[in-house]
């Protein structure tokens, strides 16, 4: 293989893109970009399905961000569609918003209760404001000890147990708190400054990211059939390379899992196609207290086709990530133990010059689409003005 190049990016997903747009648009570089998928995009990757219907192959990603610079720096490769997206939870036969709002508290309770719990909770916190579901549990008020409890029981305890095999109380706080208890009448999932999804769908933003000169992209390529490492030093293809190497995958994966596998959240997704104009009545409905997947989601919401007669969802199954073949690592398990394994690869992989970590599996964090980029933009930037 050709081995002049200044970068290879190991991974098309928003980490990888970005990196290699900037490096090769900013930069003058000349970059390989490389994906063990056959397609772009990452986890981010969509298609028409044989319906028509524009699906997400690995769940449903809607973009929203409240920083200016990420959405300005997308918006040259796309333009958007307007979409904000509202999950309801079905609980006993009742659709309810998801967070928990003003709104979700007249439908679980008769009308006088509902009116109290509200001036109750508006007294403590304040209109607008979001409360993790720990927090509220730690109230003094009886009738506020109650609705966290119903709260915790009837929207978090069975979700989480399916999603992370472990309860709220057990999980990293920073994961429960995406989604608080919102004292607001707005439904939305989301209530960042921006949110869309791309209008020509996901694989078109990588199609252009990727439309340049400088970058050369191939794909069913392993990065671990092409790069080794020693102690200080790369090797491509047996080569030394002196140029530099942006990794986006697992860490662990990379080093050969030399100190055990870091742990992940799989999913496994139930695609199904129906015959009806819709399947539901918002994109994404939470099962919080029965289903053996967390949620559906319906995709023509997302992406505002019009259809009529057919419509596809899928079904998400939670499970632990084995390192199997065709299994893909989803969710870092965010706990001090983990961060502490994840710490040991990363000593290892310092020492080797011009290597930098990007990414959701490479920085072994949650982080949503917008996160990724602007991570992406500042790290090319401090590579460029080096
Ligand atoms: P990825 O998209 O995972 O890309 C990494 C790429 O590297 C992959 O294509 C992989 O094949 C490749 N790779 C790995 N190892 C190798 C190797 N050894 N050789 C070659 N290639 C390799 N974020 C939001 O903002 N909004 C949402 O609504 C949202 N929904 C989500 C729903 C689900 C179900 C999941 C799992 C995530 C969701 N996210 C969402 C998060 C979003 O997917 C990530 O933030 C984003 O995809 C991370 O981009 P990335 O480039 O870091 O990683
Ligand atoms: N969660 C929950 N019930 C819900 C929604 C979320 O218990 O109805 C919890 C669950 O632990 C989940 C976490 O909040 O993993 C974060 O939810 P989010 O919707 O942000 O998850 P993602 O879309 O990233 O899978």
């Amino acid at each position: 293989m050709e081995t002049n190049f200044d970068y290879i990016v190991v991974g098309c997903g928003f980490a990888g893109s970005v990196m290699a747009r900037k490096l090769a648009e900013e930069g003058d570089k000349k970059v390989l970009i490389i994906d063990k998928r056959s397609h772009l995009g990452g986890n981010a990757y969509d298609f028409v399905d044989e319906a028509g219907v524009l699906i997400h192959k690995y769940g449903p990603h809607i973009f929203h961000t409240n920083n200016e610079n990420v959405y300005k720096y997308l918006s040259n490769f796309t333009k958007w569609y307007d979409y904000s997206h509202e999950v309801v939870g079905s609980i006993g036969g009742n659709y309810i918003p998801i967070p928990f709002n003003l709104n979700s508290l007249k439908l679980t309770y008769e009308e006088d209760k509902a009116e109290r719990l509200k001036e109750k909770l508006l007294k403590v916190y304040g209109l607008d404001k979001k409360v993790s579901i720990l927090e509220l549990q730690n109230q003094q008020d009886e009738e506020l000890i109650e609705l966290g409890k119903y709260i915790y029981e009837n929207v978090f305890l069975y979700y989480t147990m399916k999603q992370w095999g472990q309860s709220p109380n057990e999980i990293d706080k920073s994961v429960i708190a995406r989604v608080p208890v919102h004292i607001s009448y707005d439904n939305r999932y989301f209530q960042d400054k921006f949110q869309g999804v791309p209008r020509d769908g996901y694989t078109k933003v990588f199609e252009n990211l990727l439309n340049h000169p400088n970058i050369t992209v191939k794909l069913k390529l392993d990065a671990g059939d092409i790069l080794k490492f020693t102690e200080n030093q790369v090797y491509v293809d047996n080569k030394v390379f002196n140029g530099g190497v942006i990794y986006t995958g697992a860490i662990d994966e990379l080093m050969k899992c030399k100190y055990g596998r870091l742990p992940y959240r799989t999913l496994d997704f139930k695609f199904e196609t129906h015959n009806i104009d819709y399947y539901q009545p918002r994109g994404t409905v939470n099962y919080t207290v029965d289903e053996p997947y967390t949620r559906i989601t319906e995709f023509k919401y997302l992406s505002g086709q019009k259809i009529s007669g057919t419509t596809t969802i899928v079904k998400e199954y939670s499970r632990q990530y084995t390192g199997a073949e065709g299994e893909t690592p989803y969710y870092a398990i965010l706990n001090e133990e983990n961060r502490n394994k994840y710490d040991e690869y990363c000593k290892d992989l310092k020492k080797v010059k011009n290597v930098y970590l990007l990414g959701r599996l490479a920085e072994y964090k949650y982080y949503n689409m917008d996160q990724i980029v602007a991570h992406a933009l500042e790290l090319a930037d401090k590579i460029l003005n080096n």
